[in-house]
């Protein structure tokens, strides 16, 4: 750097300012894109777009001030130089900011066990495959919990009401830097839940589902695939309880270790990450205009009307998927 450019810098370089206001709250997307990938870079990519050229001010400031000098044209010589030096003196650090003013986050841990409902059909009586005692097994299994306890009877209670079944889900709350490990190509093997926790069954296909609070003890390997925001969630269960987003905080946060798990010991894997690619290609076809028979979001079909035959119901004259009323 020219010496005599010196005076004219900044003591203090500051590029990214975020306010107290700012943060990733409604970046739900950006959130759970990073816990998959157990990496921030994604979140850093996107300060880079939101402050478009966070130098400017600063270059500007210089500038007037050597102008005023008579210094014009040794700032036009070093403008390059001057906007390398602050950004190499920046001391700003936005992604932990944002990240802070989030706060706690909900998330749920998937066990991959998959538990059915009860199904309705026309002109069918409903049905449900499987026992709830069946059912209330499996889970207890997967959870650790002995029968005729307390805990065994919250699980009762969920998987009865839990009429639309759903996938078993453990949810708790916590930072998004609490879940990514240190190295992102190194993750964490295991997963221990010990505390109070909401349990969940939950159907996210349609949004229903019955959560308790219970306590656990338990450990579980780590798979990242089973790991989720909830609110990234389209039918998300947040929403269908008309939950605050403080739902979680009274409750506890797992850990994890780097510790492999016991042999033999193993999870399913969420079927969540196919569902969430399937909503993807619906979402990616309906904005390229077009849609998706069984696509059952309605609002991704075009001149969808009312047929008042039997059943009635509304269907989409492109891709012939009904809605029955
Ligand atoms: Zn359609």
């Amino acid at each position: 750097m020219n010496p005599q450019i010196q005076p004219y810098l900044p003591t203090h370089v500051n590029l990214y300012f975020v306010d107290y206001r700012d943060d990733l709250c409604e970046q739900k997307e950006l959130l759970q894109e990073s816990l998959a990938a157990n990496s921030l870079d994604s979140i850093h990519e996107k300060v880079w777009d939101w402050w478009d050229y966070p130098e400017g001010t600063y270059l500007d400031e210089i500038r007037k001030k050597m102008e005023q000098d008579g210094a014009d044209e040794l700032y036009e010589e070093n403008e390059e130089e001057i906007r390398d030096w602050l950004s190499a003196n920046d001391t700003s650090t936005p992604v932990e900011d944002l990240l802070s003013n989030t706060g706690k986050i909900s998330m749920f841990y998937s066990l991959g066990l998959e538990i059915d409902g009860w199904h309705s059909g026309f002109m069918c009586n409903p049905w449900r495959n499987g026992s709830y005692a069946q059912d209330a097994y499996k889970v207890r299994r997967v959870l650790g919990i002995a029968k005729d306890t307390p805990e065994a009877t919250l699980i009762d209670r969920i998987v009865r009401q839990a009429s639309g079944g759903g996938e078993l889900r453990i949810y708790f709350s916590n930072e998004l830097t609490a879940v990514l490990s240190d190295d992102p190509e190194n993750d964490f093997k295991q997963i221990h839940f010990k505390g109070e926790f909401a349990v969940a069954l939950y159907n996210a296909g349609e949004g229903s589902g019955d959560f308790e609070y219970i306590t656990l003890y338990r450990t579980f390997p780590f798979k990242r695939s089973n790991l989720y925001t909830s609110e990234s969630e389209k039918y998300n269960l947040e929403n269908c309880f008309g939950m605050c987003s403080d739902w979680l905080h009274k409750q506890g946060a797992p850990t994890f270790t780097m510790e492999l798990p016991k042999r033999g010991r193993q999870i399913k894997e969420s079927k969540n990450a196919a569902r969430n690619a399937q909503d993807a290609e619906y979402k990616r076809i309906f904005k390229a205009g077009g849609c998706s028979a069984g696509d059952m979001d309605i609002n991704r079909h075009r001149g969808v009307y009312y047929e008042n035959n039997f059943p009635c119901g509304n269907r989409c004259p492109h891709c012939g998927t009904f809605w029955i009323d």
